[in-house]
């Protein structure tokens, strides 16, 4: 079951956009199923008298963004409600969720709904096309930047030798900056380190983005709605919860493992054609808590 609350309301919603599971699903020892109740929240302008609620490019994002989270919610299947759902592995919680962002700025998707509220015009290509360079802008500046956050964190986190800010820093520095210039205070200032339920995982952001744009190039070489790919999406990414370890659900999906080349292909960093040359990074995961919170 979902439930869907897009307006803001400043009485009785806080801000911001998430995905709750008010009850997950599970299958009794009798096979009777508990289907999960789901809700996605948004704080959207309501439509007045005259005038549809107009959203933003990125309000759309978010609306694709929560649905993902939703489709892993509602679509889960298994016995036990603490395996199933988004009771997954912190590092894979996100791939459901980015993953639908993909489809918002395709030219064929957005010419189904995107049009102009007076005139019934569907959007301009340029301005697709101007909306994905701008995106672009600076990605290998902020895909360096994100690394580096997230190698932080787990220096920090797996340190086991003492030593001073500067040293643990400079280590992870070294590997990631194009800048001669340490950031100022980077471990002191930057709150996941060690708050907000990030701390040993920020890196997930970036994971999902490696992972998410991976799969979603099978569907641009199969087909935005391809049957087949849609289908084995379903049955591993969305109905296996935590049931199955992400990195086997994401081998069943893709019949490998995953390879960043994508990532870097959308972001204009490597070129379309470019062979692949990397191989998949190992990365430490970490579970997420049965009840966790609501995903942004
Ligand atoms: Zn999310």
């Amino acid at each position: 079951m979902f439930y869907a609350d897009y307006f803001a309301d400043a009485k009785a919603k806080r801000g911001g956009a998430w995905m709750n599971q008010l009850r997950g699903a599970s299958i009794d020892k009798d096979g009777q199923k508990t289907i999960p109740i789901i809700t996605n929240s948004c704080n959207y302008q309501k439509p007045t008298p005259g005038q549809p609620s107009l959203l933003s490019l990125g309000e759309v994002e978010t609306l694709f963004h929560e649905g993902g989270h939703g489709f892993h919610g509602a679509l889960t299947q298994g016995k036990y409600e603490s395996l199933n759902g988004t009771n997954v592995k912190w590092d894979f919680v996100e791939l459901p969720s980015q993953l639908m962002e993909n489809w918002v700025k395709e030219p064929a998707v957005l010419q189904e709904f995107a049009v102009h509220h007076e005139t019934g015009e569907p959007i301009p290509a340029e301005y697709i096309e101007k909306i994905i360079e701008k995106g672009n802008y600076d990605a290998g500046y902020m895909g360096l930047r994100q690394t580096s956050l997230g190698l932080i964190d787990m220096a920090w986190h797996g340190n086991t030798e003492p030593g001073t800010i500067d040293e643990v820093e400079d280590k992870v520095h070294a590997l990631t900056s194009f800048f001669p210039e340490r950031s100022s205070a980077m471990s002191q200032r930057f709150g996941h380190l060690f708050a907000g339920g990030y701390s040993a995982g920020y890196y997930s952001y970036k994971w999902a983005e490696v992972l998410e744009a991976d799969i979603f190039e099978e569907f641009k070489q199969n087909g935005l709605y391809d049957a087949e790919t849609s289908q084995r999406l379903k049955e591993t990414i969305y109905t296996k919860g935590g049931q199955v370890d992400p990195m086997d659900l994401f081998k069943e999906m893709m019949g490998r493992e995953p390879n960043p080349d994508a990532l870097l292909r959308r972001e204009g960093i490597l070129s379309e054609t470019a062979p692949s040359q990397n191989t998949a990074p190992e990365v430490q995961t970490q579970n997420l808590p049965d009840n966790g919170p609501d995903f942004g």
